[in-house]
């Protein structure tokens, strides 16, 4: 998933073969890859599933102050292929921005028309479900296209979305996630996702798709976004600006007044580290913080595939920082203190560069299972990043410091959990953040160390290999183990992540 609840702050002191791929796909969207690094485009091509939905979407932010609480206008062709295997005759798209927090649902379609007709919309779970008749029957592998406008009252200051969806009113930001109707995900086991908006965990579950967006915003505003430019047109004081963003798992903007950047590079991929003017003094090390994840995981992992990753300083409301595709937003508080090796700083830098595989490339329904992604990602963060960084001793200074302590905590405070359990049914969010980021990494890190370096790395290789934008199970990641090893993994896997066993842990000295 995508947030590190400030709780941890507190508690702190044979694999599945992947779908038959289609190296022609992109000749079907007319949506280049040109995201993804050119020696790597026919590869991405080849994997990627067929039948990605694909937005063209229009936007247009308004020239007078956000913080006036503007309304944002927006249009979109949304291309959508029927994967499911069976006919529809409705398609539910998500609102996320429409969680039951919200004081009035900030995200409103306003029309929807298949083939220039009308097409009825019904509303559900609190406005965040909004289900469009299809004109006919779409049978399995047929298209629809749904041309659809809608409107997004961007909240100012407001604390409900984590802060990614807020304009900050301090630094003249604006954060867009889940700004726009997506495709509801689809869960392999259990279908559309349709449950309400996560309290406790990360907001957004969506399928890869194929993404152009036309920005049109005044001039002086910078625009970062998950896509790459690939036009503009400057006229009268506003600027039109094209993005392609394909694969990608969802599409975020954020314009901003007041951002500076810093540039780096390493392997083919841009890291940009965007600050206020008074903090840039922190950004190169953040820079090369993202710089190092990225060197240690490109082999480890397999290669991160596009041009660029960006890490932008925003104000972050319960959590400490949020994954989105293709970069990542730090809580401002962190650009306050000392960027020093080893911190809580370096540590979630890496923590949500690791998400670049576990989120961006390799989805999983975050409601159900939010262990596989955040604890997986917990795990290489808090551990390996820093041993292959700096050395075992190193290493087993931040295991200790970000993973044992606190699962040592949790159990003498008879507070074990159940790590495989829905979100938002954990008792409370201390539950969920020691379910998903402290006992399911020593899970994985038991897993690692049973299997050893060569099989574990290669096990993961084939996972995200597998599922490069598609939506994985728990089953898949424990497969994928399983088929690089003659150790169990079932055994280790249920002891850790489906019981309530952590005492025998902590009495045989974890
Ligand atoms: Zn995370």
């Amino acid at each position: 998933m995508r947030i590190i609840p400030i709780i941890v702050l507190a508690l702190l002191t044979s694999l599945l073969p992947g779908m038959p791929g289609r190296a022609d796909l992109t000749s079907d969207t007319s949506a280049p890859l040109v995201a993804i690094k050119p020696e790597l485009r026919a590869e991405i091509a080849a994997l990627m599933p067929e039948g990605m939905t694909a937005y063209d979407i229009r936007v247009t932010i308004p020239d007078d102050d956000l913080a006036l609480g503007q309304t944002i206008e927006g249009g979109q062709t949304v291309t959508y292929i029927n994967v499911t295997g069976e006919p529809i005759d409705s398609l539910p798209f998500r609102l996320y921005a429409n969680s039951i927090a919200a004081l009035a649902p900030p995200l409103v379609i306003n029309s929807a028309q298949i083939g220039g007709q009308d097409a009825p919309i019904t509303y559900s779970v609190h406005d965040s479900v909004a289900t469009v008749q299809l004109d006919q029957a779409l049978a399995p592998g047929e298209t629809v296209t749904i041309e659809m406008t809608f409107s997004l009252a961007l909240p100012v200051d407001d604390p409900t979305h984590y802060g990614i969806l807020n304009y900050d009113t301090d630094s003249r930001t604006a954060v867009m996630a889940h700004w726009y109707p997506v495709v509801a995900g689809r869960d392999p086991n259990t279908g559309w996702m349709l449950d309400p908006v996560s309290i406790f965990g990360d907001p957004i579950f969506t399928d890869a798709g194929l993404y152009t967006v036309t920005i049109s915003a005044p001039s002086n505003q910078t625009l970062i976004t998950s896509g790459v430019e690939t036009e503009r047109v400057d006229d009268s004081g506003r600027s039109t600006v094209t993005f392609e963003a394909s694969p990608s798992r969802d599409f975020v903007i954020i314009t901003s007044e007041t951002l500076v950047s810093y540039e780096t590079e390493v392997d083919g991929t841009t890291i940009t580290s965007w600050t206020r003017p008074d903090n840039t003094g922190v950004s190169p090390q953040v820079a090369t913080w993202t710089a190092n994840a990225l060197e240690v995981f490109n082999p480890l992992l397999g290669e991160y595939p596009w041009t660029q990753l960006q890490v932008i300083q925003a104000p972050i409301y319960s959590a400490a920082a949020v994954e989105l595709p293709q970069m990542f937003i730090m809580g401002t508080s962190f650009y306050r203190q000392a960027a020093d090796t080893g911190s809580y700083f370096e540590f979630t830098v890496a923590h949500e560069a690791v998400h670049m595989w576990f989120y961006s490339q390799v989805g999983n329904n975050q409601y159900a299972h939010a262990f596989i992604d955040e604890g997986l990602t917990n795990y290489l963060s808090a551990d390996v990043y820093f041993r292959v960084m700096y050395g075992d001793e190193y290493g087993d200074a931040t295991r200790q410091r970000f993973l044992v302590g606190d699962f040592r905590r949790m159990i003498e405070a008879n507070a074990d959990v159940i790590v495989d359990f829905p979100t938002d049914s954990f008792p409370t969010a201390s539950a969920y953040v020691s379910a998903v980021y402290t006992k399911a990494p020593l899970g994985f890190a038991t897993i690692h160390e049973a299997m050893g370096d060569e099989a574990f790395f290669a096990s993961l290789q084939d996972y995200v290999t597998a599922f490069r934008f598609r939506v994985a199970t728990p089953a898949d990641l424990e497969a994928a183990f399983q088929h690089r090893t003659d150790v169990v993994i079932r055994e280790i896997w249920s002891h850790w992540f489906e019981r309530r066993e952590g005492a025998l842990d902590i009495r045989s000295g974890a």
